[in-house]
């Protein structure tokens, strides 16, 4: 039987590449050839162990492919947008399976689909469970019948269709800032808000863009890294506060000059860094709205005063994930928002060099590292 190669992490801090069988699917399945996988923050968090997980997995979950062969019925059962589909379409997926529709959340919260106990994610599955490779580090990947199907508009370059999971929870994070109700009562994001974004990696700079594509007032990017700060100015930022450079004391002062005399009316997290969540609390006007993104993973736990959550009379918003539909929002965003997204991968490299590529990822002066498994 012909083989296939995968990235494997075989344990945290330990990926090699391995051969597998060339995937066999079923009449409902699809099997799609990868041409580029992103390397997600997450991605470096599993390397590290940071993450709960059954290994060996093949990880990678913002990809891009063509569809190598798709069987009869697929069709049928997939979750498709943008479609039909036929072989030799370039696709995307969404991290997660289709919800069960029969679990806690399903029945009681449906508009949350990634609270669904029931669902598989690719990218975080055993790559002893079969079928496999379910992951984006490899040649092929196997997608069953619970799969999402994203369609990539033909005026979509595969290097901005490979940005579709990263702007899916930089938008949704843009969502959450929404107010319940009307803009003019002060709550949410409106088109005169003045947003904190903390953080200029990926995400961070995703936000900012999508912030910026939708029109928002005032935009600032709070970081450490003067190249990520200046490249946030490219994406939308109005203003940026080195983290580096100036006191809690000082940058609340200058985010009081540039919002109103209070501070910003929105925050949002995107470090994952738990000093950035104590941080949020404080940059945030009373009434205001904190969105946190950044801690995906646990990087460990900060000191807050709760008395401020109450004194403030504030929001937090978590967010885990995104229901797979802003998938659709993300190709929407991708496909008409101003920002040089060319701009956005600094890195391609082939799957042999996976460990080279999680250990650039976050370094200063990259921004996106992309696998090619087919070079
Ligand atoms: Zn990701
Ligand atoms: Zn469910």
């Amino acid at each position: 039987m012909a083989s296939i190669q995968a990235a494997v992490m075989v344990e945290p801090g330990n990926i090699e590449v391995r051969e597998f069988d060339r995937p066999q699917i079923g009449a409902d399945e699809l099997l799609l050839k990868i041409e580029r996988t992103g390397i997600c923050g997450s991605d470096k968090h599993m390397y590290a162990g940071h993450m709960g997980l059954q290994f060996p997995v093949v990880p990678g979950h913002e990809l891009v492919g063509t569809i190598e062969e798709l069987g009869p019925q697929a069709m049928d059962h997939m979750a498709v947008v943008g479609g039909p589909v036929k072989e030799g379409d370039r696709i995307t997926t969404t991290p997660s399976s289709t919800n069960c529709g029969r679990c806690y959340y399903c029945l009681h919260m449906p508009q949350r689909p990634a609270l669904c106990a029931n669902r598989f994610v690719y990218g975080f599955v055993s790559s002893d469970t079969a079928p496999s490779p379910r992951g984006g580090f490899s040649q092929y990947m196997h997608m069953t019948n619970r799969s999402w199907v994203f369609k990539i508009p033909d005026e979509l370059s595969s290097d901005r269709a490979v940005l579709t999971e990263p702007a899916a929870v930089a938008t949704r994070a843009v969502e959450r800032a929404l107010g319940p109700g009307i803009p003019h009562i002060g709550e949410g994001l409106g088109l005169d808000k003045k947003v904190l974004v903390m953080g200029a990696g990926p995400i961070g700079q995703l936000v900012i863009a999508a912030l910026a594509h939708v029109g928002t007032d005032e935009i600032i990017a709070a970081d450490l890294s003067v190249s990520r700060l200046a490249l946030a100015q490219e994406m939308g930022a109005h203003n940026v506060l080195n983290v580096g450079d100036t006191s809690l004391e000082e940058r609340q002062a200058i985010l009081s000059d540039l919002c109103d005399g209070v501070g910003p009316d929105i925050v949002i997290e995107t470090a994952g860094v738990p000093v950035a969540f104590q941080e949020s609390l404080e940059l945030v006007r009373r009434g205001g709205i904190v969105v946190e993104v950044g801690h995906f993973t646990d990087p460990g736990a900060c000191e807050i005063h709760p008395h401020i959550i109450c004194f403030k009379d504030l929001d937090i918003r978590g967010m885990w994930a995104y229901p797979p539909m802003q998938f659709k929002t993300a190709l929407s965003f991708l496909k008409n928002t101003k920002a040089p997204l060319d701009k956005f991968i600094t890195h391609r490299l082939p799957l042999s060099s996976i460990a080279e590529g999680i250990d650039i990822t976050g370094s200063e002066g990259s921004m996106k590292v992309v696998i090619e498994p087919g070079s």
